[in-house]
């Protein structure tokens, strides 16, 4: 056994190339002279402890990748029994689905003789021996993934402590089935094959993957999904099982290496029927020296001690690879759960210190309001288009303004025959060649009432906007108070309607004003009009009319002469006049929406929030400064522990590292 032990350190070519690769402690894991076990644990144990104590303390948890040793391989390959072989236990087995859950086996060397076995799951610690291991371990299964042949991917963690067992953590997973048995979910392949994706994937995981020799391995579902997340095979052990059952071949199998499995193969035979563990290892021991074809294969790949001792070099290689990473990552973690602690919501103490902390807040907000509604410093906002609000309000005017001037004025289509109908009935006793003016405004009252809906469409479109707007930006500035996030925003909201009423009713009187006189000091009107009436020529069917084209007029044979003079009079008039009037209200609403926002920044926003937040009636926001919510508290109680945790995970973590750092001069 001595020389086979020897063999390993010197022939493992490819372990031992990532070892040498790695700083001087570990130079002596190479240089192995004396026995390797009592070696291998003065060196490596404390690392291994390291890891145990940072997996213990549940560092995954916080998104801290531990190297660890998936056993992989198809269904029925061998896999708990390796385990099984390396623990020097009874797992459950057969030919059915067993393992449903991953099973993490932590094997820990121990001095005494009485070995110790006990299971963990969620927060249940189930003592055990080696008896009754694979009962419990079935029991334990049910309870996590149900009494059926269903899948989970809560892990059950076995530890063994037990004299002469390597000192090992791996993962076993449940084996790649192809076609759902009896009961199973449809799914079962995707579910299994994602589990062990997720666990092999990490570059710290080293891959076991398990193969019968009784297969070809080019065909294997497991190596082609090692292969997918390690392409070179860099971490990737291959251990043949069953070799008792194929040994023809075997040989060139592993020799060929077609399947580019990095870290090489080791053959083995497992404990067949009733066999003790002892008898077993003799078995094996027995069948690579004895076997015509198995002979042949060298010593330093065959065998279960030999495969125990590769892991534990691999292990402690990957363990001592990783390390540097685990700390940066510890700091990294560490630093950004103590930032985000202290950016938790404070909790303060008085009355007086609440109101202080809102005026704060609402101080702020008004200032980037003012920033962004009205001076057009986008600095805070660079990429969100949204918050350029000078940009958008005048984006939005101009549309207005296009959209309002697009509006058809007559209310039928036929030439004319608005002004008529107005005409005709504002008919009086009187000379037939004046214009009443009644019917001038009546049809101006018409033209009105076409467009009066639009620029109050306008305003409330301008307000919801607006309110887009400002709901974030108080929401922004009241971010470390949560508890008074919502009722900040529904007085901001209030705030809003409270402006867009008022809007409404002054835009509406801005139309109404229109209706009210016709009136300007406008020189355009009388250039229009003059221009109008000069360009136009009539044919008996066709009229040519400036600024309108040519427009059809036999309809309109039926009437007077000076009716129709008086209508077209009207129309010419009207229309000069509606140009000036639509420029008007843009202008006005223009000069209005401005007004607005800046009394909304200026005035009405401090105003109406402070009013809002100190009212008793309204929720009171101030006091609610005073109590913590539930959801932070509990956010805070989350982060304090994981700052505790990763905490001590960097203490463990120095103790290593300080310790190793005397390896060399040794
Ligand atoms: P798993 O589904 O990959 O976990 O496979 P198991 O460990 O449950 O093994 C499947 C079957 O193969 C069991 O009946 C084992 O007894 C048998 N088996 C495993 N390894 C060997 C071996 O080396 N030689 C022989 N003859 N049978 C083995
Ligand atoms: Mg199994």
């Amino acid at each position: 056994m001595a020389g086979r032990n020897k063999h390993v350190v010197s022939k493992t070519s490819s372990s031992l190339a990532i070892v040498e690769a790695n700083p001087p402690q570990n130079k002596k894991v190479v240089a192995i002279d004396a026995p390797i076990v009592s070696s291998y644990n003065d060196r490596i144990r404390p690392l291994l402890d390291t890891v145990d104590r940072l997996r213990n303390l549940n560092v995954m948890r916080e998104g801290i990748q531990l190297p660890t040793i998936v056993v992989v391989g198809d269904q029925s390959s061998g896999k708990s029994s390796v385990l099984e072989s390396l623990a020097g236990i009874s797992l459950p087995r057969g030919q059915g689905i067993c393992t449903r859950v991953p099973l993490v086996m932590r094997l820990q060397r121990s001095y005494s003789t009485e070995p110790e076995i006990w299971l963990e799951y969620g927060d249940k610690v189930v003592h055990t021996d080696e008896e009754h291991i694979a009962q419990a371990i079935c029991a334990a299964t049910d309870v996590i993934a149900g009494s059926g042949k269903g899948v989970s991917d809560a892990p059950l963690t076995l530890h063994v402590k037990k004299a002469g067992v390597p000192d090992l953590t791996m993962v076993d997973l449940p084996g790649i089935t192809r076609v759902p048995v009896n009961g199973q979910p449809e799914n079962i392949y995707e579910q299994i094959s994602a589990m062990i994706m997720k666990y092999i994937t990490p570059q710290e995981s080293i891959v076991l993957n398990v193969q019968s020799a009784t297969v070809d391995f080019t065909t294997c579902e497991s190596i082609r999904m090692s292969r997918q997340v390690d392409k070179t095979g860099q971490r990737t052990l291959a251990v043949v099982t069953k070799a008792d059952m194929a040994p023809e071949g075997l040989l060139q199998k592993v020799t060929a290496d077609d399947v580019s499995i990095g870290l090489g193969y080791v053959c083995v035979r497992n404990r067949i029927g009733e066999e003790t563990y002892e008898e077993a290892r003799m078995q094996e021991e027995l069948l690579f020296k004895t076997h015509p074809m198995l002979r042949l294969i060298d010593d330093d790949i065959v065998g279960i001690p030999v495969l125990a001792q590769k892991l534990m070099l691999i292990q402690a290689t990957m363990i001592a690879r990783c390390l540097p990473e685990i700390v940066r990552k510890i700091n990294e973690k560490m630093e950004s759960s103590v930032l985000e602690l202290n950016k938790l919501p404070m909790v303060m103490a008085s009355t007086g210190e609440a109101l202080m902390t809102l005026m704060d807040i609402i101080g702020s907000a008004k200032e980037s309001l003012l920033r962004i509604l009205i001076q057009g410093d986008f600095s805070e906002y660079p990429e969100d288009h949204k918050m350029h609000c000078t940009a958008r309000l005048a984006e939005m005017l101009s549309q207005f303004s296009d959209t309002l001037q697009a509006q058809p004025k007559d209310v039928t289509t036929e030439f004319l025959m608005d002004e008529i109908k107005i005409l005709d009935e504002c008919k009086c006793v009187g000379l037939p060649n004046f214009i009443p003016r009644s019917a001038f405004l009546a049809i101006l009252s018409q033209y009105v009432d076409g467009i009066h809906s639009k620029p109050v469409e306008f305003i409330k479109k301008i307000w919801e906007y607006i309110e887009a707007i400002l709901i974030p930006v108080i929401s922004k500035y009241a971010e470390n108070f949560p508890q008074i996030q919502s009722s900040i925003k529904r007085a901001g909201r209030n705030l809003i309607t409270k402006m867009k009423e008022q809007s409404v009713n002054r835009v509406a009187e801005i139309v109404e004003m229109e209706k009210l006189t016709d009136y300007t000091c406008n020189p355009d009107y009388m250039t229009s009009w003059t221009e109008k009436m000069f360009r136009s020529k009539a044919s008996s069917t066709l009229f040519s009319l400036g600024g309108f084209g040519d427009v059809k007029i036999s309809h309109l044979r039926k009437y007077h002469a000076h009716l129709l003079q008086q209508a077209f009079d009207m129309k010419m008039r009207i229309a000069s006049y509606w140009n000036i009037v639509l420029r008007r209200i843009v202008d006005n609403l223009a000069l209005f929406l401005q007004f607005s926002v800046k009394n909304l920044v200026n005035a009405q926003f401090q105003k109406e929030i402070v009013a809002e937040m100190v009212d008793p009636r309204g929720g009171g926001g101030v006091e609610r400064m005073m109590e913590e919510s539930p959801s932070v508290a509990s956010k805070r109680e989350k982060l304090k522990k994981s700052v505790k945790l990763l905490k001590e995970s960097k203490d463990v973590v120095a103790a290593i590292v300080d310790q190793s750092s005397g390896y060399g001069g040794r």
